[in-house]
């Protein structure tokens, strides 16, 4: 018998960035609106990927697409962005036989921004087609906006350097705009323009916000007048959708340093799955930390000049021993305050643990959203992709983080200024202020998620219900014929 829970395909791009928040959305759908969900991932090497999938997640079938090799597609120098967009074209033919096989076809794929053009199988297949956008509404307003501009306009913001005003939404400095709009030469700007233009030719667009973090931006996505007549599809913010700590995680070094540190007396340091630092800055990063006399936990890699994303695509190499690239000294010197740990480090359950009271982080959505539902303000740091808008959201408009008087990307900040940026959010009258709002947005997400009215929960009841009709209609239209 067939069963009469609706099915939903996820297809969820490499990198952990997306691979987390797509699993939390199956996990989402499964557990709190009935559904059946299949989970389509692109396999990649990486282990921090392939333990995530370890997991047991009950009623989702997670299925792994071959590994597809595009070295002969792009250029060797080509950007995380570029290489995500070709792998996932080149994946469309096993993920098209992949759900030729399964044995009931789903009602709905839903994609994360790299996946767009599955929308093509998607439609093969008569199945409803939704694209989650892991990021936040603003990330999602420029990307839809841009495609529509006029070259005078693009080259007001792209070359004579003036901020984009987005309908209805705040302007876009360009000090803070996607780097994959700095050269139109590159694969980058064509492929994200694509993106743009197929993102609203969807039935309904997720994102990974909620309604009172970004209100102004979402009334601008669903007003004609303003950015309404671009985004098209109904926007359904379901955030904050975050890995919570799990039980499979288990106690390792990092944790139990923690449980013997005062509260909220550590600053947890980590720049994402892929982000590097130079030489330089790694040096002023640990001269700083060493300054502030603070606790500190640090993620470290080896350092790489000019790619700031220079693990996303290489995170396991190095990850044995203790880093040798630190200054010489550092680690003796804070030995009885710091912990640096190699490569990867439990981030969600370190955020969550009550002795750590600051981050110092990238501005990834997921880092950041888990950084506010687990109430700890930040110290912003921005490298690649969205994060400078990200980090312009939490220090302008939501008050939530610090950041260097000039952008961490644009040059080395020193340690003196590491330092105070340390001290604002860790002992200073500021840091209060700070620490008051981001726990005033953390109980605002889980009001958003609660099963009682909840916004986000809400939005996603809505995605379920148009889910569940189109069982409903194909079912009577069977019967019919
Ligand atoms: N992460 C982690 N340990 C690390 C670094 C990252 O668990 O050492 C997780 C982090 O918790 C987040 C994700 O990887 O869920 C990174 O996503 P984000 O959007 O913050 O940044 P990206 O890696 O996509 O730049």
């Amino acid at each position: 018998m067939q069963s009469t829970k609706p099915h939903a395909a996820l297809l969820a791009s490499p990198g952990m960035g997306h691979l987390i928040p797509v699993l939390e959305l199956g996990k989402r759908l499964v557990t709190n609106h009935g559904f059946h969900v299949t989970l389509f991932v692109v396999a990649t090497d990486a282990s921090t990927t392939q333990s995530l999938l370890k997991e047991p997640y009950p009623h989702i079938n997670i299925i792994i697409l071959p590994f597809v090799d595009i070295s002969g597609l792009i250029d060797p120098a080509a950007t995380v962005v570029t290489s995500l967009a070709v792998m996932m074209r080149e994946t469309l033919p096993s993920l098209r036989s992949a759900i030729l096989a399964l044995k009931s076809p789903p009602k709905a794929l839903i994609v994360d921004l790299f996946g767009t053009e599955a929308f093509a199988v998607a439609e093969e297949f008569n199945m409803l087609k939704y694209v989650f956008d892991t990021s936040n509404a603003w990330f999602f307003a420029i990307t839809i906006y841009v495609p529509t501009i006029d070259k005078n306009v693009e080259d007001k913001h792209i070359i004579q350097k003036q901020p984009l005003s987005i309908p209805g939404c705040k302007s876009v400095q360009f000090e803070d705009t996607l780097q994959a709009y700095l050269d139109r030469n590159d694969q980058t700007y064509i492929e994200y323009k694509r993106i743009g233009i197929e993102m609203p030719m969807a039935d309904g667009i997720l994102m990974n916000t909620w309604e009172d973090l970004e209100p102004t931006t979402l009334g601008a996505l669903r007003d004609f007048q303003m950015l309404g007549r671009v985004a098209k599809a109904p926007v359904y913010p379901i955030g904050p959708l975050v890995r919570p700590v799990g039980p499979s995680v288990p106690r390792n070094q990092v944790l139990n340093w923690l449980d013997n540190q005062p509260y909220e007396s550590v600053i947890y340091v980590s720049f994402g799955s892929g982000g590097t630092l130079s030489s330089d800055q790694m040096a002023e990063l640990a001269w700083g930390l060493e300054l502030s006399k603070q606790r500190f936990v640090w993620v470290v890699r080896p350092p790489i000049d000019n790619d700031a994303a220079g693990a996303f695509f290489n995170l396991d190499d190095g990850s044995e021993g203790i880093p040798s690239f630190l200054p010489e000294g550092f680690l003796d010197r804070t030995r009885e305050v710091g912990l640096v740990v190699p490569m990867w480090a439990p981030q969600v359950e370190i955020l969550a643990h009550p002795s750590v009271g600051g981050f110092l982080s990238h501005c990834g959505w997921n880092s950041t959203l888990e950084s506010i539902t687990n109430g700890v303000p930040m110290i912003a740091w921005p490298l690649y992709a969205e994060q400078k808008m990200n980090a312009t959201i939490l220090t302008e408009e939501l008050g939530v983080a610090v950041q260097p008087k000039t952008l961490a990307s644009e040059r080395v900040v020193v340690g003196a200024e590491i330092e105070m940026m340390i001290r604002k959010i860790m002992e200073d009258e500021e840091g209060f202020g700070i620490r008051k709002r981001v726990n005033e947005l953390k109980q605002s997400g889980v009001n958003a998620l609660s099963s009682k009215g909840g916004s986000s929960y809400n939005s996603l009841s809505q995605i379920a219900k148009h889910c569940e009709l189109s069982l409903h209609f194909q079912k009577a239209k069977a019967q019919g014929a």
